[in-house]
């Protein structure tokens, strides 16, 4: 007699609800919803939409594009190196925040699914920890970014509002 079946493979990417999202969101204790962060799953950047409109993107494309694009299409930084790969040039290269890494694309190697009933995954880069979270919030306000101009309470998107959780995924 073989044990209870499990929901997910143990390989397959973490799946959470919304309701699960939010509460991580929430528990990161930054102090926007702007300031939410999400870690590359390629390079590791961590990133926000803060940082992304510190990186140049408008806050309607750092609303589409966190989670989801690395901060590194913005910048033009390209891909990140292979992991073997260790001259000068290619260290120097790792310094730089981002890469051109986006779950959109053809290869499926996200950590993370937020999964609403009758409807496909949505894929996002796996959230930071509070830590990091927050020292992101730090790093972004000293360089310049005072913060949206409107007050935003932390709110995090859901299904049926415009912003990023509501893209339609990847054809
Ligand atoms: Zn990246």
């Amino acid at each position: 007699m073989s044990a209870a079946t499990t929901a997910a493979a143990p390989s397959g990417p973490r799946q959470i609800t919304v309701e699960q999202f939010h509460a991580e969101c929430q528990a990161q204790g930054v102090s926007a919803y702007e300031n939410i962060a999400f870690v590359c799953v390629i390079c590791g950047t961590v990133q926000s939409i803060a940082s992304l409109v510190l990186a140049g993107a408008t806050p309607e494309e750092a609303e589409r594009m966190v989670g989801f694009s690395c901060e590194g299409r913005l910048t033009k930084a390209g891909p990140w190196p292979s992991p073997k790969k260790n001259s000068a040039d290619v260290r120097k290269r790792r310094q730089r925040r981002g890469c051109d890494w986006t779950l959109g694309g053809l290869f499926r190697v996200h950590k993370l699914e937020i999964v609403i009933e009758g409807e496909p995954p949505y894929p996002r880069f796996e959230l930071a920890t509070p830590e990091q979270a927050r020292d992101l919030e730090r790093t972004v306000k000293a360089r310049g970014h005072a913060g949206s101009e409107t007050e935003r309470v932390v709110r995090i998107p859901d299904a049926d509002s415009n912003s990023g959780l509501a893209e339609s995924p990847p054809a």
